[in-house]
């Protein structure tokens, strides 16, 4: 696969996980539990950490939470987990970050939001002083700017300015350039307030695909500092998938983006680790990282008419997704493993062969045996109503083989 040119960004350290440039994009979540509650949102983080969240972001809104993060970072420690936790800080981070500075010591990086965080004031003291917490402990910052809660008084005045223009632009260009100029012009000031280059991080979230696009495009030609990348709001289930992936996926093929979240909205009582897998599946399939063996299967179609091949495939995920954890540990290089589940002969063979293990099940009228694929090659033909844990076998023997510690030729 072509490799990705990367763009030139400064590398900055967060909590021993570096981001910029040649590092690894790296990818993050946020816990939505009550930070003050210090066990659930330990168990959260945990659960995100497990799932390949490589940093986690938490609230940090009122006195009982900051209270709380020294606690939650000692306890996930104690647990082994060393993810890097950053604190997310709006209008009264200035406030918390001073009157707690074990807080402030334990967080790996402060989020702060422009837009909020010097509301009604001329001056930007309140931002002064959080990046004076920031160099004082040796913190990385990220500036956020996110359209929903943009300095209005930044807005305003370019939008008069415009205004003024013979012949004015479109407000969504306004809107678009006021979030550009917000993230550079607090970037820059907290350089003259003493973070170095390579401690600042920006973002400017949006919830359009195109407006992501458009802003992220500009910021990344006019500075060289790191980039987040977000759809903010993104929706809940196919369409925040489905939009995130359209609004990431240009700009990291563009090189453009060290780090990224996707920000999914939940079911009720939803899995919150979906968003780490959804992050990770689309580095994965744009082959800029490996998190998980990849499954190919078909879709099926009137060649298939009983569910047999569904539910293999879906038998075939579920048991990677549950055996990762351990794999990952035991057999290094095991996230490049290709699988395919085909449904009949068509593709299923030519599929099969492209993969490391793959199966062709039979279809609808065909002769009920399903040959498996080894590195290219016919391995052995299953029948019978065992072909599931037969084929689960196959690939255990396989994993172990090929990316066992001591690996041998398979
Ligand atoms: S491989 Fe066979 S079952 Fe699957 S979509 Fe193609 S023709 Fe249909």
């Amino acid at each position: 696969m072509p490799q990705i040119t990367r763009r030139k960004a400064a590398n900055v350290d967060i909590g021993g996980v570096v981001v910029g440039s040649a590092a690894p994009v790296v990818v993050q979540s946020m816990t939505n539990t009550d930070t003050a509650d210090i066990e659930s949102t330990v168990q959260q983080i945990a659960a995100l950490a497990r799932a390949g969240s490589e940093m986690v972001r938490i609230t940090v809104n009122n006195d009982d939470a900051a209270q709380a993060v020294p606690a939650i970072v000692a306890a996930l420690a104690q647990k082994g987990w060393k993810t890097p936790i950053i604190g997310d800080f709006h209008y009264n981070g200035h406030l918390l970050l001073r009157k707690f500075p074990e807080c402030a010591r334990a967080l790996a990086k402060y989020r702060i939001n422009p837009g909020n965080v010097s509301i009604g004031r001329k001056d930007d003291d309140n931002f002064r002083t959080m990046i004076e917490v920031a160099v004082e402990h040796q913190k990385p910052v990220r500036i956020g700017v996110n359209w929903g809660s943009l300095d209005q008084a930044l807005l305003t005045r370019m939008m008069s300015d415009n205004a003024q223009l013979p012949q004015p632009r479109e407000a969504r260009d306004v809107m678009m350039e006021a979030m550009v100029v917000s993230a550079l012009d607090n970037a820059a000031a907290a350089e003259r307030y003493g973070l170095r280059r390579n401690q600042i991080i920006l973002s400017a979230k949006v919830s359009g695909v195109r407006d992501l696009i458009d802003v992220y495009t500009e910021l990344a030609r006019r500075c060289d500092y790191a980039l987040h990348l977000g759809l903010t709001e993104a929706g809940m289930g196919m369409k925040g998938v489905v939009a995130s992936t359209a609004g990431l996926a240009p700009l990291l093929l563009a090189g453009i983006g060290d780090t990224i979240r996707v920000s999914l909205t939940p079911t009720p009582g939803g899995d919150r680790s979906e968003e780490v897998r959804c992050g990770q599946q689309i580095l994965q399939s744009l082959g800029i990282r490996s998190f998980m063996p990849q499954v190919t299967s078909c879709p099926g179609c009137g060649r298939t008419t009983s569910t047999y091949f569904q539910e293999l495939a879906e038998r075939i995920q579920s048991y990677l997704v549950e055996s990762m954890p351990e794999w990952k540990k035991m057999y290094p290089g095991v996230e490049e493993l290709k699988l395919a589940v085909m449904g009949c002969i068509v593709n299923g063979p030519g599929e099969s062969k492209h993969a490391n293990i793959g199966i062709s099940l039979p279809g609808t009228f065909e002769e009920p045996k399903a040959p498996v694929y080894v590195d290219g090659k016919l391995f052995v033909t299953l029948k019978g109503d065992r072909i599931v844990e037969e084929f689960q076998v196959i690939l255990d023997e396989y994993v172990e083989k090929r990316y066992g510690r001591i690996a041998v030729e398979v």
